[in-house]
């Protein structure tokens, strides 16, 4: 538990009480107590004048030394594991073999009834499987969710947790995160470890400045990084002295590893403690969006419009065109700030990050937020009439001209190739 009532100071004044939004206090005689709802919002801290309530941990030393192995959040929904899942158990193989030959990377597998997820995550190169099942968690809800995960990681104690930086991610890991009262990078883009700064400079003695190595420093973490300000830097985030370190990665980022059938691991099940009244919303009905889904990031081949469109009429030639190679159809921020197409195309910093096989830009400058949503792709293919327009300088293919007349001439040909 961060936050602590102290005895001796507590007046039984409630306000406490009155100020904490999560019912995660009570009283035992005179006296407040924090009971397993907090979420240590510091909301009680702040409301009480008789500074009886304090944080603790944050500056208690961590033995990091007893956390090992490397957690994927395998996040699944209707049985299904998402793509994002199968790439970070990739980059977690790698990662975990970077730290030691015995790391282990674990696919950490939450709901109710999916035993059959198992064995595609060995495939993809889980060594261990956490299962976590039970009815209360068929559906996906952040108390649920949290409540399980954290105290998985407080038995098992992972020194690394990543999840995808999903809606379910984006949401999950902050609220284990501070349960744990360990730190977060969210968005990252990419993952290293960190060795101890003498081994580091052993390795690369020409380029590291060694007035900044510390002799006391035998720790080996993760390099976290991340765009920042707005895409134009990239920082690099470590955790130094809390666990686990705790990543979201954005999906499309990261490669998937080949799929090796049969393969086997370890698999553990831990029974959750869970109750109803854990779980404060309760799910009546969901409802799937009438919106015409996209799959972005597991498309192989994207046209994106943007701009230079000129107006909305513009997507029908782009839909015309990503039927024709059998791609879908996605955009640049400025098409979707517009208002000519949903924000769920939308390729970019702000949106999707995509790593198709062939990804066409259509009327898109290049813009440095957008390109960090889809300079990975395979292979680029840029129309846009300015010869000087950015997209051409990470294009694989350029096309100076009019989209209007380039792009029918591409479905010509491609009808005649057909024939
Ligand atoms: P423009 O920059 O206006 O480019 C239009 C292009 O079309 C021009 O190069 C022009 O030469 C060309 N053109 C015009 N007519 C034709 C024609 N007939 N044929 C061929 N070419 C033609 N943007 C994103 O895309 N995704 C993001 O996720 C994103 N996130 C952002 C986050 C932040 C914090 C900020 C500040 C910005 C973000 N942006 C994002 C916006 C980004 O900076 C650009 O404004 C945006 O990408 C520009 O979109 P565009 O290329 O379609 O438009």
């Amino acid at each position: 538990m961060a936050i602590q009532v102290i005895k001796d100071k507590c007046k039984g004044c409630k306000l406490c009480l009155k100020a904490c939004p999560f019912d995660a206090i009570d009283m035992d005689g005179k006296v407040a107590v924090i009971n397993e709802k907090c979420t240590a919002c510091n909301q009680c801290i702040a409301a009480c004048p008789f500074d009886a309530i304090e944080k603790t941990g944050d500056d208690a030393a961590v033995d990091l030394s007893a956390y090992k192995d490397v957690w994927v959040f395998a996040e699944q929904r209707n049985g299904k594991l998402m793509n994002v899942a199968l790439e970070l158990i990739g980059e977690g193989r790698r990662l975990a073999k970077e730290i030691s030959e015995d790391t282990k990377v674990c696919a950490l597998l939450v709901g109710d009834g999916i035993d059959h997820l198992e064995q595609e995550c060995y495939e993809y190169g889980a060594e261990r499987v956490v299962m976590i099942q039970d009815p209360l968690l068929k559906n996906y809800t952040t108390d649920g969710y949290t409540k399980v995960i954290v105290d998985a990681v407080e038995e098992y104690k992972p020194e690394l947790v990543i999840y995808g930086a999903t809606h379910i991610g984006r949401d999950l890991a902050p609220r284990v995160a501070a349960r744990l009262n360990t730190g977060l990078t969210a968005d990252c883009t990419r993952l290293d470890i960190k060795v101890s700064s003498y081994i580091e400079y052993a390795k690369n003695n020409t380029t590291l400045d060694t007035s900044t190595l510390d002799p006391n420093d035998p720790s080996t973490g993760i390099k976290q990084t991340r765009p920042a300000f707005g895409g134009n830097l990239m920082a690099t985030i470590i955790c130094p002295k809390t666990r686990p370190q705790m990543s979201t990665v954005r999906p499309g980022v990261m490669q998937k590893r080949d799929r090796v059938a049969g393969a086997t691991g370890e698999r553990v099940d831990y029974k959750p403690q869970i109750s109803e009244s854990d779980i404060r919303i309760q799910i009546k009905d969901i409802v799937k969006s009438a919106k015409e889904l996209v799959s972005l990031t597991d498309a192989d081949i994207i046209c994106s419009g943007g701009r230079g469109l000129g107006d909305p009429s513009g997507f029908e030639l782009i839909k015309e065109f990503a039927d024709k190679v059998g791609g879908v159809v996605g955009s640049s921020r400025a098409a979707v700030d517009a208002g000519w197409i949903d924000h769920s195309h939308q390729v970019g910093q702000t949106g999707t990050t995509v790593k198709p096989k062939i990804y066409f830009a259509c009327g898109i400058s290049g813009a440095i937020q957008h390109l960090a949503g889809m300079q990975t792709s395979d292979i680029i293919v840029a129309i846009n009439k300015d010869p000087d327009a950015p997209i051409f300088e990470v294009a694989d293919f350029g096309i100076v001209g009019d989209l209007y007349k380039v792009i029918p001439e591409i479905i010509a040909e491609w009808d005649n190739a057909e024939e």
